[in-house]
């Protein structure tokens, strides 16, 4: 592997980066022109238009959607509007026993599937919405999330999402995000889980506290073990995006895709639904801001963000001191080839700490 912080004269990079988390998981660092395989991901245009007569999530045509399960605020003009979704991946009225059959197996495709009206103009963006709203916002996902688990102990996890633009999956182009409450833990996030289990077992320290100290440690210095001269001098700074009181973003040294972004609590929490109420405008406010240096780069890109909390299961005592919540943001610039659906490598066209580099030089 090369040095990220000596590039070749020509400034490029080429290594095979894996994973700290999910080692599993690499991804091939390419930035030389004759290496990218990859094909640009077309902008989704915003619509920027406030309402839209026709639009089922445009107040005034409430009675177009399902029943209402959550609003913020309680009282006067919805602003946040949570409902069920019409066209569910997964639902409770599917009672059904899983199907196994030799190697063919599924599970059980009961959950649920709800849909939150993020807010009330149509078209606004993340980073244009008040920290105030984006506070209440991620308020409704602790209330639903905390609802969903108390409702039904059948359900081990909940995944919260949002898409923006149809390459990201996004069918209604009013800004809203959906919850889906799942009888199993997703097998990403149990990677997470199990490998972070493991690290703390050897080494007795979360490994995500470990990224965010590496993250936020300005400079490094290597010796030669041997001579005690300087090898070499890392800053490793550099991958801070954006930093708040309680919250940090940081850009992933083997991030999957070229403007990856993560948000994660500064201090060690394993759960999404322990961010305390008064906590949760610092998280907004990192949140509206790394999304403003995405845009200011990136502006117009499709993307999707998620949230990854500690699963609800048998082992959620166990893996609360291993396992870090955290919000991954990930824009879709470019389209995934072949290469990468039958390799299971992801190509990063960009190098990480540019990306963060220029993410952090837009003036906000
Ligand atoms: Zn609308
Ligand atoms: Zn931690
Ligand atoms: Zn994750």
């Amino acid at each position: 592997m090369s040095d990220p912080n000596t590039p070749d004269n020509d400034g490029e990079v080429r290594e095979i980066r894996i994973n700290p988390v999910v080692p599993s998981e690499s991804v091939l660092v390419a930035t030389a022109r004759s290496m990218r395989p990859k094909k640009a991901e077309e902008l989704a245009p915003r619509d920027t238009r406030k309402h839209v007569e026709t639009c089922p999530f445009c107040r005034g045509n409430e009675h177009k959607t399902p029943p209402v399960i959550l609003r913020w605020p309680l009282e006067g003009d919805w602003q946040i509007r949570m409902v069920e979704n019409l066209y569910p991946v997964l639902g409770d009225d599917r009672e059904q026993a899983g199907f196994n059959f030799g190697l063919q197996q599924t599970i059980d495709g009961y959950g649920r599937h709800e849909v939150i009206i993020d807010h009330h103009e149509h078209g606004i963006a993340v980073h244009d919405m008040a920290e105030s709203h984006l506070a209440a916002l991620f308020g409704i996902y602790q209330t639903r999330m905390r609802q969903l688990f108390a409702s039904d102990e059948r359900l081990k996890y909940v995944l919260i999402f949002k898409n923006f633009g149809p390459a990201a999956g996004a069918s209604i182009p009013h800004t809203h995000s959906q919850v889906i409450a799942m009888p199993v833990v997703p097998e990403n996030v149990d990677a997470e889980v199990r490998n972070s289990a493991a690290h703390y077992a050897k080494h007795h320290h979360c490994i995500f506290c470990a990224l965010i100290d590496e993250a936020l440690t300005f400079e490094a210095t290597i010796y030669d073990r041997s001579s005690g001269a300087v090898r070499r001098k890392i800053n490793v700074g550099q991958y801070v995006v954006e930093r708040g009181e309680k919250f940090i973003a940081i850009k992933p040294f083997a991030s999957r895709y070229e403007w990856e972004v993560h948000i994660l609590p500064l201090a060690h929490q394993a759960d999404f639904l322990d961010v305390r109420g008064e906590d949760l405008a610092d998280l907004a406010r990192v949140m509206q801001r790394t999304m403003a240096r995405l845009d200011a780069v990136i502006g117009g890109a499709q993307y999707n963000f998620f949230l990854h909390s500690v699963p609800h299961d048998s082992r959620r005592q166990a893996n609360a001191p291993s396992y870090h919540w955290h919000l991954e943001i990930c824009p879709r610039t470019s389209i995934p080839t072949g290469f990468e659906l039958g390799s299971g490598l992801f190509v990063n066209t960009i190098n990480p700490e540019q990306a963060a580099e220029r993410l952090r030089a837009v003036d906000l």
